[in-house]
C-alpha cells in the first residue's frame, strides 16, 4: 500500500473503510428520484428523472473532486486522476425498471464514490487513475438492447446502431440523449479500463437462504432461447381413443417435464418453458398443434450445448412415439461469460480476510459487467437480497450487507490502484 506522506503519517492513517451512513444516505437521496406512488420508484433510462439523478450523481462526483465526463451514449464517468494509464474501473448504473426499488445498479455506482471518499480520508495515492461509473440504460425498459452503455463500449454495440434505437413513442437513444442534455463527445471504446469491478445486490435469494454475506461472482450464466412447434392432429375429445391420438399438447407437457427434471439431475442448468400455446385451444379438441418457448441457462458453454443436444434428441424420441413433428428455430444465444481468475481470487480474499462468509456463484441475471469482461479483466460482488426480492419496491438488504459489500470493493479497489502497474492507454 502506497500511503502519501512521510512514514509518521503512514503509520497513523487509519486503514480505509467504508462510511456505511453516507453510503445509506446517498441511496436514499438517490432513490428519492423518481418517486412513484405505492413507495415505488421508476427512472427509466433517459427520462427526466434520470436526467435528475444523473445531475445528482455529477453533482457528488464534483464534490468528491473527480473530473467528470459524458461519453457519446451518455455513459457517466467520474474519474480520480492520480498516475497514468488506463483506470480501475468501478460500475454498474442509475436506470431502474418500472416501479423499482432504490439498490439494483445504484448501489454499485454510489459504493464507487464512498470508495473514492473512503481512499482520500486514508490519504492514499493511487499509481493509476480510478473512475467511478454509470452506464446508460442497463435495464432496457424504454430502450433495447439492454445493457446499452456498457455494449457500445465494448464494442459490441455500434454508436449509431444504439442511437438509431425507439421507444414505444418512437423517440430515439440519440434525440433522448440531446434531450436530457447527456450526449458527450468521446467515444465510449476509449473508456475500457484496466480492470472493471462491480459491486451489485444478488436479485435472487440464494444467499439469503444460506446466510452467506458475499458471493463471489465467477460468471454469468449463458443462454439458449428456442421455440419449438408441434405438429399433431386436432381431433374430436370424446370419439378419437387414446391409442390414436397425435396430440401436441401431450407432447409440449412431456417436453416440460423432461426439462424440469434434467434441470433437477443437472446441478448448474437453469430450464424454463414459459410459454405455451395450443392449437385450437378448445377444451373439446385435441391440440393439433402447440408453440413452446424453451429458456435454457448454464455456467459453462458445453453445458449449454450439451443440454440442447439432450431436448433435440427427446424430441426426436417423442416424434416417433406419439407421432408429432416437432420443428425448432433458435430465437437467442448468448454464450457464459467467466470472469478473470485473477480478480475474482481477488474478491474472495478480500471477503474472507474481513471475517465474511463467502460462496462462490454465477450471476443468472445480466449486469453491465458481463459486457465489460470483454474489454478487461473484470469481478462481480453480491450481496443478499432479502427473501430475494428484486425489481420491486420491496427490494431491500440489510445495511450491515450494504457496508460489508462496499468494503469488499473498497479493499480490491486499494489492492489494484496500489499495485497494478501503469498500462498504456488504447
Ligand atoms: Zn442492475
Amino acid at each position: 500500500v502506497i500511503i502519501s506522506g512521510s512514514d509518521d503519517v503512514n503509520a497513523t492513517s487509519p486503514a480505509p473503510a467504508i462510511d456505511g451512513t453516507a453510503l445509506t444516505r446517498r441511496l436514499e437521496q438517490l432513490g428519492q428520484i423518481g418517486r412513484t406512488a405505492e413507495r415505488g420508484l421508476t427512472r427509466l433510462a433517459l427520462t427526466e428523472a434520470d436526467r435528475d439523478g444523473r445531475d445528482l450523481l455529477t453533482a457528488w462526483m464534483s464534490e468528491l473532486d473527480l473530473d467528470v465526463e459524458i461519453d457519446a451514449i451518455g455513459n457517466i464517468y467520474g474519474t480520480w486522476h492520480s498516475g497514468g494509464g488506463k483506470p480501475v474501473m468501478i460500475g454498474s448504473h442509475i436506470d431502474t425498471v418500472v416501479n423499482a426499488g432504490i439498490y439494483d445498479g445504484a448501489y454499485g455506482v454510489l459504493a464507487g464514490l464512498e470508495v473514492v471518499a473512503a481512499l482520500r480520508r486514508a490519504g492514499v495515492q493511487p499509481r493509476i487513475p480510478l473512475t467511478v461509473a454509470a452506464f446508460t440504460n442497463e435495464e432496457g425498459v424504454r430502450f433495447t438492447p439492454d445493457m446499452m452503455g456498457s455494449l457500445v463500449v465494448a464494442g459490441t454495440l455500434s454508436l449509431e446502431e444504439a442511437y438509431a434505437a425507439l421507444d414505444a413513442d418512437g423517440v430515439s437513444v440519440g434525440r433522448a440523449l440531446n434531450e436530457i442534455g447527456y450526449r458527450g463527445r468521446s467515444h465510449p471504446t476509449e473508456h475500457a479500463p484496466q480492470l472493471y469491478l462491480e459491486l451489485h445486490i444478488e436479485q435472487g435469494p440464494v444467499l439469503h437462504d444460506e446466510g452467506i454475506r458475499i458471493g463471489v461472482v465467477e460468471g454469468v450464466r449463458g443462454i439458449s432461447w428456442q421455440r419449438l412447434v408441434i405438429h399433431g392432429e386436432a381431433n374430436h375429445a370424446g370419439t378419437t381413443p387414446m391409442h390414436r391420438r397425435v396430440d401436441a399438447g401431450h407432447a409440449a407437457a412431456r417436453i416440460q417435464v423432461f426439462l424440469r427434471d434434467l434441470a433437477s439431475s443437472n446441478g448448474t442448468l437453469h430450464a424454463t418453458v414459459g410459454s405455451i400455446a395450443l392449437e385450437p385451444n378448445a377444451i373439446n379438441v385435441i391440440p393439433g398443434e402447440a408453440s413452446i418457448t424453451v429458456d435454457l441457462r448454464d455456467t459453462e458453454d458445453r453445458l449449454l450445448t450439451e443440454a440442447e443436444r439432450q431436448l433435440a434428441t427427446y424430441c426426436r424420441q417423442l416424434e416417433e412415439e406419439i407421432g408429432v413433428a416437432i420443428t425448432s428455430r433458435r430465437l437467442a444465444r448468448f454464450a457464459p461469460v467467466v470472469f478473470a481468475r485473477d480478480a475474482v481470487d481477488q474478491v474472495e480474499a478480500a471477503a474472507k480476510s474481513r471475517g465474511l462468509p463467502v460462496r462462490r456463484m454465477t450471476s443468472g441475471a445480466g449486469h453491465d459487467a458481463q459486457m465489460m469482461a470483454a474489454v478487461a479483466p473484470t469481478a462481480m460482488i453480491f450481496v443478499p437480497s432479502v427473501d430475494g426480492v428484486s425489481h420491486s419496491p420491496c427490494e431491500h438488504t440489510v445495511p450491515e450487507d450494504i457496508v460489508n459489500g462496499a468494503n469488499v470493493l473498497l479493499d480490491v479497489t486499494l489492492g489494484a490502484v496500489t499495485s497494478l502497474p501503469p498500462a498504456p492507454n488504447a
